[in-house]
This record gives structure tokens, sequence and C-alpha cells, in this order.
């Protein structure tokens, strides 16, 4: 039997390993379809903490897991399909067999909606991306017109923050009014680098044969008409779906699938804690699920020393 199984090998899983390894845990990192995690799709990041010249994503996740592994944590390439945690230790089904735990860590994190282009997906990281905060300070977005797709909360986000770097920012959304908090929606429209495109919707990103992005193709929805933006950088925030599906109905989660932690990390469910962007609608950034993948190792630790007591 396992003492700690952690679900998720992103930025807050090996933070989890880490702690739980140091306190002699051996904790077991199953990995899912994406061994470390979402960060590992991008080339550079500069806003981790210690990296003055910024890392390569791929090789800050391969940091992580070695440093977790030199204290004893270990990697199992594998998805969880179920989980019971009526059982005591609790039941997790990995590729068709069963792991056994006395605490489970969710770090499962949260993919974002794609618009399902071709396009879209072939510039990807060459243009177009999913976070602002992530990718709006790089040197190939600034003075540039830039376009954020979305008309939620996070779309006007997107743009407000983008306002500091790009030379217009073009908000295009499917209907003729934000689907935003009327003060998020009030900011947005009253920036003047905030250009709205009602009734629209992204058909295409151009230009695939340069392999980079240099507009979009917009459609009016009532109009049926076709327009190009000019452009260098597409933000796409249409929302985001934890990775939550398999604990629907056992694990506190709202309504778009985020856990809801009760006390710190810990879940509705004693001896199941969650980290990261699984549990977290509002930052959803690196050093954040690093930091909540501790705060889950240390929990965890006390949860199994009062246990055992
Ligand atoms: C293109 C891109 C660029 C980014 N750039 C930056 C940046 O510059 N700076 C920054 O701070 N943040 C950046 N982010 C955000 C950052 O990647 C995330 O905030 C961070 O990865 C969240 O970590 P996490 O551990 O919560 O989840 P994730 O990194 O999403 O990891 C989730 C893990 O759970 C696993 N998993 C899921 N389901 C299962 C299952 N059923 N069984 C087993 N395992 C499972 C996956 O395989 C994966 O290993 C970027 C994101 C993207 C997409």
């Amino acid at each position: 039997m396992e003492k700690v199984v952690i679900i998720g090998s992103g930025c807050a899983g090996w933070t989890a390993a880490l702690y739980t390894a140091r306190a002699n845990l051996r904790p077991l990192v199953l990995t899912g379809k994406q061994p470390g995690g979402l960060l590992t799709t991008t080339t550079i990041v500069e806003n981790y903490p210690g990296f003055p010249e910024g890392v390569d994503g791929y090789e800050l996740m391969t940091r992580f897991q070695k440093q977790a592994e030199r204290f004893g944590a270990r990697a199992r390439f594998g998805e969880v399909q179920n989980v019971d945690l009526k059982e005591d230790p609790f039941l997790l089904t990995v590729d068709g067999e069963t792991v056994q735990a006395e605490t489970i860590i969710i770090a499962s994190g949260a993919g974002h909606r794609h618009l399902g282009l071709e396009s879209e997906h072939k510039l990807e990281n060459k243009g177009v991306t999913y976070c602002a905060t992530c990718d709006g300070a790089l040197p190939l977005f600034r003075n540039q017109p830039l376009v954020v797709v979305g008309g939620g909360d996070s779309a006007c986000e997107e743009a407000m923050y983008l306002t500091r770097f790009g030379s217009v920012v073009h908000l295009v959304h499917r209907r003729d009014t934000l689907r935003a908090s009327k003060i998020m929606a009030e900011r947005a429209l009253s920036h003047q680098k905030i250009k709205p495109v009602w009734d629209s919707a992204v058909t295409e990103i151009l230009d695939v044969g340069q392999d980079k992005v240099t507009g979009v193709r917009v459609k009016n929805l009532k109009t049926d008409t076709e327009t190009v933006l000019p452009c260098a950088g597409v933000f796409v925030a249409i929302g985001h779906i934890p990775n939550t599906q398999i604990f629907r109905g056992m694990i506190d989660m709202d309504e778009a699938g985020y856990i809801i932690p009760k006390r710190g990390t810990a879940t509705n469910v004693p001896g199941v804690f969650v980290a990261g962007d699984c549990a977290d609608r509002v930052y959803r950034q690196a050093v954040t699920a690093a930091g909540l993948g501790c705060a889950a190792a240390i929990d965890a630790e006390r949860y199994l020393a009062a246990r055992n007591e």
C-alpha cells in the first residue's frame, strides 16, 4: 500500500512529491497522459522565480522531477481511470491495475478550451497562446496589434493586461454584449486600447504558410461577412476545463469542475488533498501551482502523522 499517491506530474504534483519525499513518505506520482504537465508545452517561461534568463518549460519540469526523485519520489506513467474513495485504503484504477493509497493528492490540472481550428493548432506557441500573464510580455507582442477571443471575465482580464504591451487589443466576441461581470466589462470597454469586435467568431488564424501569426479571419455571425484583422498574437480566453471528471460525485467541486478545498488543501474526503490548477480558477500559474503542491504535501504528511499516532 502506498502512503501518498499523487495524481498528476505538473508543477503541483512534483512539488507535492518533493515535500512528501523529503518527509520519507516515498510518494508515487502518476504522470497521466502529459508527463510534466502543461508547462512542457511552452518553450520559454520568464516568470518562474530563480531563472533570471528564463527557462525552457520542458527543462524546468525535468528539474522538478529530478529534484523529487533524488529524495525517493517514484514516477509511474499511467492515467487514473477510476477512484474509490469509500474504501480504506483508497483504491485507484491505473490503466486497469489497482493501486491502494492511504492518502491522495489530486494535482490533475486544467486544460484550456480551444477554438478547434487547424490553424490555431499549427500556430500554437508561434503567436497563438492561452495565457496573457504567461506570454503577454514576450518581445513578439510588443507594440503590435493583438486579438483576444472571448467575452467573460478572463477575456476582459487578458485584454486589460495586454494593453500594457500591444498597440491595440481587439476583443472578439460572439455576442453583442460581454458575459463578464459588469465592473470588468465596463473597465475593459472604457479602455482606449481595447476595441470590441461584436457578434463575431474567428474562423482562421493567419498565416500557417509563414509559420507565424499575422492576423485572424473574422466572421460576423449576423451578416456572414468575413474580414481580416491584422495582428501579431491571438490570446484564446474561452474557458478552462479542470481534469476532475473522475472525482465527480465524490469530491466537492463547483459548476465548472474546479475542486473546492475545505480547509487548506483538504477536500471533503479526509485523506484526499488537492493542489494546483484543478482547484484554482483565478491564478493558474506555475508558481502558484507549485506553492499549492507544497501546502498539500504538508497537509497530507500531518494527516498521516495524526492517523498513525
Ligand atoms: C502554453 C502554456 C504556457 C504557459 N506558460 C506559463 C508561464 O510562462 N508561466 C506560468 O507561471 N505559467 C504558465 N502556464 C500555466 C502553467 O503551465 C500552469 O499553471 C501549471 O502547469 C499548472 O500546474 P498543475 O500541476 O496544476 O497542472 P498541469 O501542469 O496541468 O499538470 C496536470 C497533470 O495531471 C495529469 N493528469 C490529468 N489527469 C490525470 C489522470 N486522470 N491520471 C493521472 N494524471 C492525470 C497530467 O498528465 C499532468 O501531468 C502556461 C500554460 C500553457 C498551456
